[in-house]
């Protein structure tokens, strides 16, 4: 996300005069299609196209603030309209008005001055990225120590305070990512609910989550007025407690939307593409409709932007074609045009569209319609992708995605490295501690993994509790560096039993697979399979 926000609009009003500068080029293609339309043995298409480019124009005219020149198109446009639907060329009178609304639109065109008082639009915000401490307030040296080691090992380091003042003292000099208050302190059954209420009214956006031995309805009730964005009951189960601060630090929703923009007008398709990325998406645009499903592909993007009028096939006809694609059927589809008909609008939206903008579109209301449609549709496909306990790939995509990288490094000519890992005596723990316990400990190598991985890698929960790690451009020395140091930090996160005196330690064995030794995915499976079952041999709670 670029933070300064004057370059992206700097780079709008560049593009603008880009489009300026293409005008008399634009123009005379209009006033060749409309001789054409006299000259040629089948005038159809002539006329097909003028209506094509005027349709055009009056879109990226508006779009650019030219809103004279945008009148003159769209006045042309639509004294054209009926005419090809006619299957007729205009009538003489309908000639003479055509000619003046031409003419008018040279006009237009000339009255434009060559430079312009810069666009008008106001950048979304998005959230800063979290960093710094979580302050923890608790008197039991023991619960606070063992709460620091285990968040530090999911990436929240934190501050312990014994006392209600010293919290607020140390908030005023550095603000934390979060604070997490114990509600009785000493001997006060309220201490933490009144800290929460003055950090609330200091700071109503601070994340707020408090923790009790404490279950009645007056505490709980006590912590919501005093702004508790959550409250966990002792034994605190990290687990949640990582979910929590997760969700309210916005940490999981931080890579950006991808945008796929389909638009036969280069201009306004350089347009779009710059806003999008100010506002720290990924765009990538396709001017060519026909090439549309490779660049889905390729690209996999999480909403389309399809323009309507277009060459060779329109976008509702596009649309059509991408709902009948199976791998393409949950794409959100946001159709973007100069036609203001109703009646072309619902007809577009009933072939596969989700949403329909009118050009000019307002920024700020394009980019909350992408945000919106882009966020749901992740949430849907993460539902069908991800396992339901975990919140990993599940088996059947995990393996799609080591078909697809394994494709990819044999494409780029790059490295593979794929880490296939298992709990040790994990029987053992169920029979011991029950299953929901296990459950638990599944869960908390679910966490570490996302939490150690990078963003391009790749983690799945391949069986019960058995997992795949597809690390790309990663070698096999590296790959064993990163998932022995995973290995470690699990085996010294404390897992809960069922009460708190329930303490204990698991571990996971791990084989790796490098591509390209081994050169297809079937056989980095058997490979990886392979040095697990030596690493089981060896003693478990090691990498082969
Ligand atoms: P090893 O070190 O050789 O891997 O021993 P193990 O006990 O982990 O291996 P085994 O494959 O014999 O047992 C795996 C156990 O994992 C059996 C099954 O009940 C348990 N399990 C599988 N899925 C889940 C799950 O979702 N939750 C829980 N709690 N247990 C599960
Ligand atoms: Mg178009
Ligand atoms: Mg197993
Ligand atoms: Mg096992």
């Amino acid at each position: 996300m670029p933070a300064d926000f004057s370059q992206g609009r700097q780079l709008l009003d560049t593009l603008r005069q880009s489009f300026i500068a293409q005008l008399p080029t634009r123009l005379a293609a209009i006033e060749q299609c409309w001789v054409d339309c006299y000259m040629a043995a089948d005038p159809l298409p002539a006329l097909h196209e003028l209506l094509r480019l005027a349709h055009s124009l009056r879109g990226s005219a508006r779009t650019y603030g030219l809103m004279p020149l945008g009148e003159a198109a769209g006045d042309l446009e639509d004294e054209i309209r009926p005419w090809p639907a006619r299957e007729a060329l205009p009538d003489s009178d309908a000639r003479t008005h055509l000619d003046g609304l031409v003419a008018a639109l040279r006009r237009a065109a000339q009255d434009i001055p060559g430079t312009l008082p810069a666009l008008s639009w106001v950048p979304t915000k998005v959230a800063a990225q979290p960093g710094g401490f979580v302050y923890l307030l608790e008197d039991e040296p023991a619960q606070a120590t063992r709460l620091a080691s285990q968040l530090a090992h999911f990436g929240y380091p934190m501050k312990t305070f014994a006392s209600a003042s010293a919290l607020l003292e140390a908030v005023e000099r550095a603000p934390p990512v979060a604070c997490l208050l114990d509600i009785i302190i000493a001997d006060d059954a309220q201490a933490g609910i009144e800290l929460g209420q003055q950090l609330h009214r200091r700071d109503a956006t601070m994340p707020l989550i408090f923790t009790s031995a404490r279950d009645d309805i007056e505490a709980r009730l006590g912590a919501v007025k005093a702004g508790g964005q959550a409250y966990l009951t002792k034994p605190i189960d990290v687990g949640g407690l990582v979910d929590e601060l997760d969700r309210m630090t916005g940490r999981l929703a931080s890579t950006p939307y991808r945008v796929l923009v389909v638009e036969d007008d280069e201009s306004l398709a350089r347009y779009y593409r710059a806003l999008l990325r100010d506002a720290g998406m990924e765009a990538v645009v396709e001017s060519e409709p026909l090439k549309v499903l490779h660049t889905l592909t390729e690209f996999s993007p999480d909403l389309m932007l399809l323009d309507i009028y277009m060459p060779h096939c329109s976008g509702a006809e596009l649309a059509q074609v991408i709902r009948q694609h199976g791998a393409h059927g949950g794409l959100p589809i946001v159709f973007l045009s100069a036609e203001g008909d109703p009646d072309i609008q619902y007809a577009a939206l009933r072939t596969g569209g989700d949403d329909f903008l009118t050009k000019p579109v307002d920024a700020k209301v394009l980019l909350r319609t992408i945000a919106v449609r882009a966020q749901r549709a992740r949430q849907m496909s993460a539902l069908m992708a991800r396992d339901g306990l975990t919140g990993l790939l599940n088996h059947s995509r995990i393996k799609e995605m080591l078909i697809a990288e394994v494709a990819r490094a044999r494409r780029g000519n790059t490295q593979l490295a794929l880490a296939m890992l298992d709990l040790d005596h994990f029987k053992s723990i169920n029979d011991r501690y029950g299953h929901l316990t296990g459950d638990r400990v599944i869960k908390s190598l679910a966490r570490l993994l996302r939490e150690r991985l990078r963003g391009s890698d790749l983690a799945g929960r391949y069986g019960g509790e058995e997992f795949l790690v597809i690390l790309p451009d990663c070698d096999r020395d590296s790959a064993l560096r990163l998932i022995d140091d995973i290995r470690e930090r699990f085996s010294q996160v404390a897992q809960c039993g069922n009460t708190p005196e329930q303490i204990f330690n698991a571990s996971f064995s791990a084989g790796l697979a490098a591509f390209p030794w081994a050169n297809s995915p079937e056989n980095m499976l058997l490979a990886a399979d392979a040095a697990l079952y030596e690493a089981k041999l060896q003693g478990r709670d090691r990498t082969r």
